[in-house]
């Protein structure tokens, strides 16, 4: 069903699922030329839209399409000085292309952070199919945030469920729950 709206192009176009042994690609960036790569050796985890007002999004995107890798997995192989930190003060340190403003990878520096050891990736960035499929949608109210009207919401929801993705507008209730178990530990050894 067409709608007025797209929730992200790789979404839109029809979720894949995994290739079984898949073992990770290369992400490119949109510059025509000098292209920003970064190399991943290993398939992706918890790949999923994100309404979040800090997540890169395609151009006429709602959401992001965002999934994670160990860090000790990703490496910059071409044309990192291109890349700049978007924003320092955050606990995710996004680093984005300065020529074409795409993320090429997310990256926490501090190591009490519940997700500390992996980087947020965009796998549509890659020209490899096979990553693993986003599984829900993250956030979904924050759209709002960033100028989509409220009185669309029923419909994006619809559509989410439709394209497979239930909404949340926090993380997923599993994600939520690791991040609970790091806190519930964390205090345990305080
Ligand atoms: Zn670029
Ligand atoms: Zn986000």
């Amino acid at each position: 069903m067409a709608s007025a709206f797209n929730i992200h192009p790789a979404i839109e176009a029809g979720v894949k699922p995994a290739a079984p042994g898949f073992a990770g690609g290369k992400l490119y960036c949109k510059c025509p030329t000098d292209r920003v790569e970064v190399t991943i050796g290993a398939q992706s985890a918890h790949n999923h839209a994100c309404g979040c007002s800090k997540c890169w999004k395609p151009a006429g995107a709602l959401f992001s399409q965002v999934a994670v890798v160990p860090r000790d997995k990703l490496a910059v192989t071409a044309q990192g000085q291109k890349l700049r930190v978007v924003d320092e003060t955050a606990a995710i340190q996004r680093y984005a292309c300065r020529g074409c403003g795409v993320h090429m990878y997310g990256r926490i520096e501090n190591k009490a952070h519940p997700f500390y050891g992996l980087d947020f990736v965009h796998t549509e960035l890659s020209d490899r199919a096979g990553w693993s499929p986003p599984e829900f949608a993250a956030f979904v109210s924050s759209i709002i945030e960033t100028g989509t009207d409220p009185g669309v919401m029923p419909a994006v929801r619809a559509r989410l469920r439709e394209l497979g993705l239930e909404p949340y507008d926090c993380l997923s209730p599993p994600l939520m729950d690791a991040i609970a178990t790091h806190v519930a530990k964390s205090r345990a050894q305080a």
